[in-house]
């Protein structure tokens, strides 16, 4: 009976021993395949960010992206091989976003608990730190520019994650570490894009980092629509803001995005859409009404709107906590693809 109990309690410790010594899956880049009517859609298995289960602690669904990746294959929309698979961001292009200080403090535990609001103990080492739970993060960011790249050369790009909105310049909080959005549009910068970019940001939350970003930009007209009165809390300004009451519906929400974007530039160059599916019902962050038939309406929507105009997409995952985030984001991407077919 003893050495039962033993057993139980060694085989976990053993466990994590060997996941220590074991280097996180590293999958290799893929450039991936266009789909049909001009879509790109950029994941990696390397999304995940796995630390000996410290990333339970924070209500972050880690496993959305793998869920979604694996339901447009189920439903024969894509094959592994269309996926653009992306490695870790260029750091000199971080560097070039970021404030380098911060950057470099990310290493210390206190800097990434911070960011990330889960107590990182001080006794882990750095380079475990810096592999298992940046390292996805950065993934993450490179899929963002992987699908912004995919938007200009085919139409719509969706990252199947990113969407970091609330990393500032020089400070990283509400589980955003580096700010996607902003490293994806440095990015088309240099590869060319003029003219104005237009984020829209519909995640229950207010995209404050995105607005930091570009508060000083004339170029980038930086748009949210948020729950009024929860994080972050003190909020920046952006170019719109739209406050939304708690409970609000299908019907009354997508009134609200119709109006919002008569208020915002009708010609931009490229669109950015910070999607979270926080907005839903049941997320325990936020308490938004909206139903998974009323995420597919805001998502098909906002493709709608930048297609009649012919104007790039990039579609970010962002936020979405609750039982039904993942699968009301997996049709809404169906039914983003299933609209260009
Ligand atoms: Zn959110």
């Amino acid at each position: 009976m003893k050495s039962a109990w033993l057993l139980l309690v060694l085989i976990p410790v053993l466990g994590g021993l060997l996941a220590f010594v074991q280097p996180p899956p590293r999958p290799a880049a893929q450039p991936g395949r266009a789909l049909p009517g001009g879509a790109l859609v950029a994941f990696s298995k390397g999304y995940r960010v796995s630390f000996y289960g410290l990333e339970r602690l924070h209500p972050f669904d880690i496993g959305k992206p793998g869920r979604i990746a694996r339901h447009l294959v189920e439903q024969g929309l894509m094959e592994k091989q269309d996926f653009a698979i992306a490695d870790e961001v260029d750091p000199t292009l971080l560097a070039r976003v970021h404030d380098p200080a911060y950057l470099a403090s990310l290493s210390t535990p206190k800097v990434l608990s911070e960011a990330l609001e889960v107590a990182v103990p001080g006794f882990l080492p750095k380079a475990a730190l810096d592999r298992r739970v940046l390292g996805p993060f950065r993934r993450q960011v490179q899929g963002s520019v992987l699908a912004a790249r995919g938007a200009r050369a085919h139409g719509l790009g969706i990252n199947l994650g990113g969407g970091f909105h609330h990393a500032r310049p020089a400070m990283g909080h509400g589980f955003c570490v580096y700010n996607d959005v902003a490293v994806a549009i440095a990015a088309m910068r240099e590869e060319g894009l003029e003219g104005t970019v237009l984020i829209v940001d519909t995640d229950a939350h207010q995209g404050d980092g995105s607005h930091a970003f570009f508060a000083q930009d004339p170029t980038v007209f930086s748009l949210s629509l948020h729950q009024a009165g929860i994080f972050p809390q003190p909020r920046l300004p952006g170019d719109l803001d739209q406050d939304l009451p708690a409970g609000i519906n299908d019907s009354d929400f997508l009134a609200v995005l119709a109006a919002v974007f008569e208020r915002a530039p009708q010609d931009p160059a490229f669109v950015v859409h910070v999607a979270g599916s926080d907005v839903l019902a049941d997320d325990p962050l936020a308490s938004l009404g909206l139903t998974p038939e009323g995420l597919v309406e805001r998502d098909l929507f906002v493709l709608r709107w930048a297609r009649q105009r012919g104007v790039p997409l990039l579609h970010l995952l962002a936020g979405g906590y609750g039982p039904s985030s993942a699968q009301a984001q997996a049709r809404s991407v169906e039914a983003m693809l299933g609209e260009l077919r």
